[in-house]
């Protein structure tokens, strides 16, 4: 078959698969080296703990991926890719029994903050959920450039340029407060810094749009799903196959790196611009997740009655508890109540259970390149919210931050998003430049979560930097 021209991909993540599979589709000839035995990155499920249990080895909840305008277009369903939605999004409980609550539905979540709160829940989420598709061509591709939808980008984007813990104090009660606080800590950043409200404001947003769905057999089914169809777009897929050096890059017309900038520089070494190779050598990595899969029988025995049917539960306790933990781990220190999320996918798609025995995914906060045992205050956290949890525990199994660089090279030091989240890197990724894909070294780009719109397995930064790769493909020819 005539194709029109040749790509490499290093690494097949959800940003890799995908420019794989968007230049696959302009007809062009791609390879992909990926350094594990199987594809996936971020997005890989298995068996693990008890026969028949189905764990997510990373990424679990998909508000983005369901949402991403790029994977949306593939028709990965032909693919085996299938969505199911938990009954609750998210629940924050609080010590005493009560909890914040977080629905797909905008209103249903306003009712159970209470008059005052829910009508400030409404005011900052109501409109831009409603114009989230149309939000999303503007916040899902480099964030420096002319917006195609200014006053619903202004009416979005003001409130996510205050610190969390301030945007979260707009609200009056604890419940609201806590459960903003929980998703704003997503952003794996001290809440009274400028910006950290960016993300909770984005997942927040995006999850009343489309809710936060877990895909049907494990995450593994979203990159599965791609990598099928970039097979049969004529693709290839070469497994145990890292690549540390230039000298091990085919030659191709385009080559796009779904890495962190670090292990870019290494392998592009001198041929990187100067500037480029000390922005991506200097670019800052966050602190890290401990990570434990529990096996369960008959689940979590939550005092809130929500906790119970909710896909995600935020362990963490009130604002202040959680803003506190925050701001110890981004200074070295593993706080004695962590951050911790837990998932309970099994609830929106029972075929991971094995009979009464169901899988729990946990992690906590914990500093860069924790070295120590955070599985005692990941379990204590639950069991604090959940007296009784400790009982029902069949089996465990825990992942430290030097293991989660084993299992993916991307995640440096356990940075499970590729990179800190602070201004200038959630504005402009590796470095400050209008064209974040292009790594300097004309043809190679850099297509991982550390470009934006950042981490996520929606795959819109791969997306993206194939759009910017076919740009020059044109120009130089
Ligand atoms: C514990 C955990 C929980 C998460 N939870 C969520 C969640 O609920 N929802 C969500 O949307 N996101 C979540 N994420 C984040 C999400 O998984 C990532 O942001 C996403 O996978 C990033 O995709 P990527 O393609 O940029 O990189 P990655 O997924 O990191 O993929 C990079 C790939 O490159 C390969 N590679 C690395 N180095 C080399 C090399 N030298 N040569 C060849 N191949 C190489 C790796 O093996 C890997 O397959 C979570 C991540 C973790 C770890």
């Amino acid at each position: 078959m005539d194709h029109d021209g040749t790509a490499t991909v290093v690494g097949g993540g959800p940003n890799g698969l995908a420019a794989a599979v968007a230049l696959a589709e302009r007809g062009m000839a791609v390879t992909v080296f990926e350094a594990a035995g199987e594809v996936g990155g971020g997005a890989r499920s298995g068996e693990a703990l008890v026969p028949g249990l189905l764990h997510d080895h990373c990424s679990a909840f998909h508000p983005m991926a369901v949402g991403s305008a790029f994977l949306a277009g593939l028709d990965l369903e032909r693919h085996g890719l299938a969505w199911a939605w938990p009954e609750i999004d998210c629940v924050h409980p609080l010590d005493g029994g009560d909890a914040g609550v977080l629905y797909r539905s905008i209103d249903a979540t306003a009712a159970g903050l209470g008059r005052r709160d829910g009508r400030r829940w409404r005011a900052l989420f109501g409109r831009p959920s409603e114009r989230f598709d149309a939000l999303s061509e503007d916040i899902m591709g480099p964030l420096v450039r002319v917006p195609r939808h200014p006053l619903a980008l202004a009416r979005f984007g003001v409130p996510t340029v205050a610190p969390g813990a301030a945007l979260a104090r707009v609200f009056a009660t604890e419940p609201a407060r806590a459960l903003f606080a929980g998703v704003a800590a997503h952003a794996f950043r001290p809440l009274h810094h400028p910006l950290t409200s960016a993300i909770g404001v984005g997942i927040i947003t995006a999850g009343h749009r489309y809710g936060w769905p877990v895909a049907v057999g494990g995450s593994g089914a979203i990159t599965k799903a791609l990598a099928a169809l970039l097979v049969e777009l004529g693709g290839k897929i070469e497994t145990d196959a890292p690549i540390t050096a230039g000298s091990q890059l085919p030659p191709a017309d385009v080559t796009l790196f779904d890495l962190a900038p670090g292990a870019v520089a290494r392998i592009l070494a001198d041929r990187l611009p100067a500037r480029v190779a000390r922005a991506y050598r200097r670019y800052r990595h966050g602190p890290a997740a401990f990570k434990v899969d529990f096996a369960v029988e008959d689940g979590v025995p939550w005092t809130n009655e929500h906790a119970r049917r909710a896909g995600t539960v935020h362990v963490g306790g009130p604002l202040a508890e959680v803003a506190a933990g925050e701001r110890a781990v981004h200074a070295g220190r593993l706080p004695e109540r962590p951050f911790v999320l837990v998932g309970q996918q099994y609830l929106a798609d029972p075929s991971r259970s094995a009979g009464r025995v169901h899988p729990l995914w946990t992690y906590a906060h914990v500093p860069h390149g924790y070295t120590g045992d955070a599985t005692e205050a990941i379990t204590a956290q639950i069991e604090r919210f959940a007296p009784g949890f400790r009982d029902r525990i069949v089996a465990s199994a825990s992942r430290t931050p030097a293991e989660f660089e084993a299992y993916n090279a991307n995640y440096v030091g356990g940075d499970i998003v590729t990179g800190a989240k602070d201004a200038r890197q959630l504005v402009f990724g590796p470095r400050a430049t209008l064209r974040p894909y292009h790594t300097g070294v004309p043809g190679m780009f850099i297509c991982s979560a550390a470009t934006p719109p950042g981490p996520g397995a929606h795959g819109m930064c791969g997306a993206n930097a194939a759009l910017a790769a076919l740009r020059h493909l044109r120009r130089v020819r």
